[in-house]
Parts: structure tokens; C-alpha cells; sequence
């Protein structure tokens, strides 16, 4: 897979003498976790996997070089039930991908660090990260943090900033930037589940009133928005005010402290 990652904040690269040789109870580990799963006619399985590389890389290299932080090797299948039934979806079960989390917690614990960000592009792993992270939290001690993609992208039209969240503008500009040859941009299709404005209250999230939804329930061609308004240069764009915004909650992630410690 590609990687944007510098090698000099990739924990993998390391050897375990070095590891063990950094200031554990202030580094902060940042566990990136993602999906392989359909994005549509014209974007590759890995694009959650990718898009969240490369975000992080870029707030990586924008960190002051003194601060202990470093990345771990994602986690890049995902709870991605929602995408079954489109071939080159693999998802993990619940359980599966709780039990995960759990257990390279538990290996973080046991080489003596303290300190856990969980770095999310997939938007099904995201109730179970903020499960994973208090129960962490609360098993083992471990101050840890969640970090959900890089915040909003400026500029979107209203419908698309409301109902473009799977392979619509956003993620389309941004691999256009990253990896434009993986682009099909000959391929688009547009679906919106609703308008802005349309009657009602219920919608598939981010709202009081949710129901619960699979992916060939409300968009057989697999995308969620429309992605021909994307440009490159917006995924550029876009990709330095996440990466900004990302690399400022990493370092203020890193001087937490919880009022109540000693
Ligand atoms: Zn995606």
C-alpha cells in the first residue's frame, strides 16, 4: 500500500530497543484504523485506507520534530456490514474488530506506553472506537483519544456538505490529489438519498431521528453524493486544512493530562 507516513514517525521501523528506549509515558501512539470496501464505480476498495494515510502523513510532517509521536501499521479492514453484497467489500464483525482494538491496546499497555489515538476514516468503526476507547480507558489505565477524519471540507454546496458522505466530492477530490491514478473519472455516478429541504425528519445519520440503513437500501450504484464537482486542487486544499487541523489535536492530544492525576 502507498504510504504518506515519514518514515521517522513510523513505530514499525523501529527496533524494540528503540522503542523501548523512548519516553513512554508521554508518547503518544496514534493507531489508524480504516476499511476495504466498494466506493462506488469509480473509486478503489482501499480508498478509506489510503485517504487516511494520507491525511495523517501530512499532519505527521507538520508536527514540531521533538514531540514523541509516532503511527502504528492501520488497521485496515473495518465493520463494513453495510457494504456487503458489493464484491471486494471485506468487513469484520463486530466482535472481531472490537477484539482487535482490544488486544493491541493490551500490547501498547504491555511495552509500558500510556497514551492511545485512534485515527478513524471509516464512518461504520465509529461507534465502536468511542466503545473501544472508554472501555480501554477504564481496563487499563490508558489515557486514550479518538480522531474522527480531519473535520469538515470548506466550500461544499449544502446538499453535498449533508448528503455526500460516501464516495461523493470529498473523497473524490482528495484521491485526485493522492492518487489520481486511481480515479476512474469516467465512471461517476450521482446519488443522493434526499434533498435539502425535502419534507421529514428521519434520515440515515446525523440526525435525532436515524434508521438504520445498508448501503443497496439507498444507493445501488454504491455512492452517497456527487462526485462531479471534484477537482484536485480542491482535494489539495482540503487535504492541508485537515492535515492542519489533525497535527494541532495530535499536539494537544500529547500534553493532555487528566485534571484528576497527581
Ligand atoms: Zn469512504
Amino acid at each position: 500500500m502507498k504510504t504518506w507516513i515519514p518514515d521517522e514517525r513510523f513505530l514499525p521501523y523501529r527496533t524494540w530497543k528503540e522503542v523501548d528506549a523512548l519516553p513512554k509515558d508521554k508518547t503518544l501512539i496514534v493507531l489508524p484504523t480504516a476499511a476495504i470496501e466498494q466506493h462506488g464505480h469509480h473509486l478503489p476498495l482501499a480508498t478509506d485506507t489510503l485517504l487516511n494515510n494520507y491525511l495523517l502523513g501530512h499532519a505527521l510532517r507538520k508536527l514540531p520534530p521533538d514531540l514523541h509521536i509516532y503511527a502504528l501499521a492501520p488497521v485496515c479492514y473495518g465493520k463494513s456490514n453495510e457494504h456487503l453484497g458489493y464484491p471486494g467489500t471485506f468487513s469484520l464483525s463486530r466482535d472481531t474488530f472490537i477484539a482487535t482494538l482490544r488486544d493491541l491496546g493490551r500490547s501498547l499497555h504491555a511495552g509500558g506506553f500510556r497514551k492511545l489515538v485512534f485515527f478513524n476514516s471509516h464512518g461504520g468503526n465509529h461507534a465502536l472506537i468511542d466503545v473501544m476507547a472508554r472501555d480501554l480507558r477504564a481496563e487499563l489505565d490508558l489515557t486514550t483519544f479518538c480522531l474522527f477524519g480531519g473535520g469538515g471540507a470548506s466550500g461544499l454546496s449544502e446538499q453535498e456538505a449533508k448528503f455526500g458522505f460516501h464516495a461523493g466530492e470529498v473523497e473524490t477530490a482528495l484521491l485526485l490529489d493522492a492518487t489520481p491514478e486511481l480515479v476512474h473519472t469516467d465512471r461517476y455516478t450521482v446519488n443522493y438519498i434526499r434533498k435539502v429541504g425535502d419534507p421529514g425528519t428521519l434520515l440515515p445519520e446525523f440526525a435525532y431521528a436515524t434508521y438504520a440503513w445498508l448501503t443497496r437500501d439507498i444507493a445501488p450504484s454504491g455512492v452517497m453524493g456527487d462526485p462531479n464537482p471534484a477537482t484536485a486542487e480542491n482535494g489539495r486544499r482540503w487535504c492541508s486544512e485537515m492535515s492542519s487541523r489533525i497535527a494541532a489535536a495530535l499536539v494537544e492530544m500529547y500534553a493532555f493530562e487528566h485534571p484528576s492525576r497527581p
